[in-house]
Formats: structure tokens, C-alpha cells, sequence
């Protein structure tokens, strides 16, 4: 098991500021110990859930809320909330109407020619009100929430699931949220069906009136606030892309395109660029795994909870998947009892 230099912090960002050292793991006997591996929005979310349905958690990560790196995916990303789409495609069909998120957003409205936030070349439109988040913040937020019920928190890589039982022997299970990480963890059968799809974005100053997405011939562009630190400009989609460098070539597309959907935010006919990042969404042939073994881990049967590979839906579908990953634990552990 690999400890990052300095391991011992684990998280310090705003007003929050959690567990810091973790030499000695205090283990409930009241309540049944569950080991949460992963600290992004899927794993936050999931130790969450697990600690209002009254278990015991240990959060382990390599990554916390406050880290940046490629390899960490949720801190990076917002919501968008009104869509243009250049050309017609099957959503479009009846104003809208297939959408299967039409019913479920408040003030959901068609936009046909003319209007004023539908460009002159688009095609079809529709706005609504949808609300965006400030991932960071977030992020910082879920776990200030845990650290109120008590979680304990560890910072290690590790190379293999079994792992995180040296460290809490006596949890029962593991949730695996380590989104493409768990490329390294599960068996190859598993392991292929994962792959990035590879976003790049731009933070730039000040807040767009509106977010905004547009869906083009081979392209995506969206402004979306973060609010109380500018406006992110994206965007890509490229499946199966490893790429962690910004794509200089990529960004000047980007911010032309961006132009048109924000020109409230132009000094001078540009953006004032803060900074250019690159993420991968952790995609799955099949859509997320939310499914449950049982695995004979240092003479005890533990179960093995797979919680990954939501895609770019990571935030949007977080509270959902997780309410749906600790009730399939909780029936499973019914059926041992
Ligand atoms: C450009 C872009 C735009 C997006 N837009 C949206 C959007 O509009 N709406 C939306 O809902 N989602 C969006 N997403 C998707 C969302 O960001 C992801 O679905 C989500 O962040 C995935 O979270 P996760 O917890 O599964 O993975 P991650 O955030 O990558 O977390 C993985 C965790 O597991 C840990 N880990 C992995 N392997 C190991 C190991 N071996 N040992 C220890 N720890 C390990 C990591 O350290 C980390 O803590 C977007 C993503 C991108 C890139």
C-alpha cells in the first residue's frame, strides 16, 4: 500500500477541515464497518448515504477534495441549463418532447425562430431552469457533511480492493467509487469495458447571464457559470482519449465558438482566460456498474460493492446511484444474516 508524502493531511479547504491523521483506526462495535474507496463526487456521496443509513464509514483515496490531478475527475465540472442544437436529431422531434428530462426541469420551453436566445443558423432550442454547482466547493461540502457523522478518512493508493482491509480489518465490505481507476483493481473482462472520454474546458472571468450549451456537426460548445469563480467554457467529448495535455489548437476553437454564447463576458471582443484544464470522464460500455460480490478477503467473507463509471452524469446522477448502491448492500447483507 503506497502513502502519499505528507499523507497524513487529508483535507483542509475553506472552512472544513477533516480527519489528519489516521494512525489509529477507532473501530465501532455498535455499528457494521464499511470501507468507502474513492473520494470523488460517487464516493462523498456514497460514504454520505451509508453514514445517514446509520454503518460506520473509513473513507480511503489517493485524491480529496482540495487535489487537483487528471487522474481525479470531479473536481472539474458544472450542469448546464439550456440547449441549442444546429441541426435536427431525434431530441428535437416533437418541440422537445422526447427529451426524458422534459418533465422533470422546471419552466421547460421549446424555442423556435424567431427568438432571441436562438441564433439565426441553430435549428431548434429549448430553455429551462436547471441549477449549476461549483464542484470544488461541492466536493468540500459533501465531505464536511460526512466528518459531521463521525467518517474517518485515509489517504493511500492502493494496488488491489483486498487492501483496504489491512487498514480497517474489521469492515465487512468495500464500495468501489474509484471511477477509471478501477481499470487497476477489477479483472480484465471489467477492466475493458472502461475508457475515458476526454473533456477540455476554460475558466474564464465573470459570471455568464445564462448557461449555455450547443450541439453542433461533431462539435459541443457550453458556458456555464461556477459561481463565485467565473465561467467555464467548453467543451469536448472524444471517447477513449488519454490525453492529459491541453490542446492549444483546441482552446482557440473553444473560445471562438464560446463567443457567440456569452458575448456578455468579451473585453474587447475576448475572454480573459484564468485557466485551461483537461478531464476525463470515466465512461463504461453498459453504462455505471453498480453490482455486488463476495470475496473471501483474510479468512472472512467481505462483500465488494463496484461504484463506478458514471460517465459525464457523475453529479447529476450521485445521490440516486447511491441511495440505489447501499440499498443493494443492505440487502445483501439481509441475506447473510
Ligand atoms: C469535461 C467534463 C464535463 C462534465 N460535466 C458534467 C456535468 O455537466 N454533469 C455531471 O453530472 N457530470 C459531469 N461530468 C462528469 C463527472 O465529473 C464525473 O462523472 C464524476 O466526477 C466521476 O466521479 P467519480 O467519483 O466516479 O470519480 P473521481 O472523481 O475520478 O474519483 C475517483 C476517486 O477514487 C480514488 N482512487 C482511484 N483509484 C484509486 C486507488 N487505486 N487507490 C486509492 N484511491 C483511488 C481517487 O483518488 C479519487 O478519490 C463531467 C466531466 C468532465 C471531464
Amino acid at each position: 500500500m503506497r502513502v502519499r508524502e505528507g499523507g497524513s493531511e487529508v483535507c483542509r479547504q475553506g472552512n472544513y477541515v477533516t480527519s489528519k491523521r489516521h494512525t489509529n483506526i477507532t473501530m465501532s462495535t455498535e455499528k457494521r464497518e464499511i470501507v468507502v474507496l474513492g473520494a470523488g463526487v460517487i464516493g462523498l456521496q456514497t460514504a454520505l448515504t451509508l453514514l445517514e443509513s446509520g454503518y460506520s464509514v473509513t473513507i480511503v483515496a489517493k485524491y480529496w477534495p482540495g487535489d487537483e490531478h487528471i487522474d481525479y475527475t470531479s473536481p472539474r465540472y458544472l450542469i448546464p441549463s439550456t440547449y441549442i442544437w444546429d441541426h435536427p436529431t431525434p431530441e428535437t422531434a416533437n418541440s422537445g418532447a422526447s427529451i426524458w428530462w422534459s418533465t422533470l426541469v422546471p419552466t421547460f420551453t421549446p424555442l423556435t425562430h424567431p427568438h432571441p436566445l436562438l441564433p439565426a443558423t441553430a435549428h431548434f432550442g429549448i430553455s429551462y431552469k436547471s441549477f449549476s454547482l461549483n464542484p470544488q466547493k461541492y466536493l468540500t461540502y459533501l465531505l464536511s457533511r460526512s466528518a459531521d457523522h463521525g467518517v474517518k478518512t485515509h489517504t493511500h493508493e492502493v494496488d488491489s480492493l483486498a487492501e483496504v482491509f489491512e487498514h480497517v480489518p474489521d469492515a465487512v465490505g468495500v464500495v468501489n467509487c474509484t471511477g477509471l481507476g478501477a481499470i487497476d483493481l477489477v479483472g480484465p473482462v471489467e477492466a475493458d469495458k472502461l475508457f475515458p472520454t476526454r473533456g477540455q474546458t476554460i475558466l474564464v472571468r465573470g459570471e455568464a447571464e445564462m448557461a449555455r450549451l450547443r450541439v453542433g456537426e461533431g462539435y459541443i460548445a457550453y458556458v456555464i457559470r461556477r459561481p463565485g469563480d467565473g465561467t467555464i467554457l467548453g467543451g469536448c467529448k472524444v471517447d477513449g482519449d488519454w490525453n492529459a495535455e491541453v490542446d492549444k489548437e483546441l482552446s482557440k476553437v473553444i473560445v471562438e465558438r464560446c463567443k457567440i454564447l456569452a458575448p456578455e463576458l468579451l473585453v474587447d471582443g475576448e475572454f480573459e482566460v484564468i485557466s485551461e484544464q483537461v478531464g476525463r470522464r470515466p465512461s463504461r460500455k453498459g453504462g455505471p456498474r453498480i453490482e455486488v460480490e463476495w470475496k473471501e478477503v483474510e479468512g472472512r467473507k467481505r462483500f465488494i460493492c463496484h461504484h463506478y463509471g458514471h460517465s459525464g452524469a457523475g453529479y447529476q446522477s450521485s445521490v440516486g446511484s447511491a441511495r440505489e448502491a447501499v440499498a443493494l448492500i443492505q440487502r445483501e447483507l439481509e441475506k447473510q444474516q
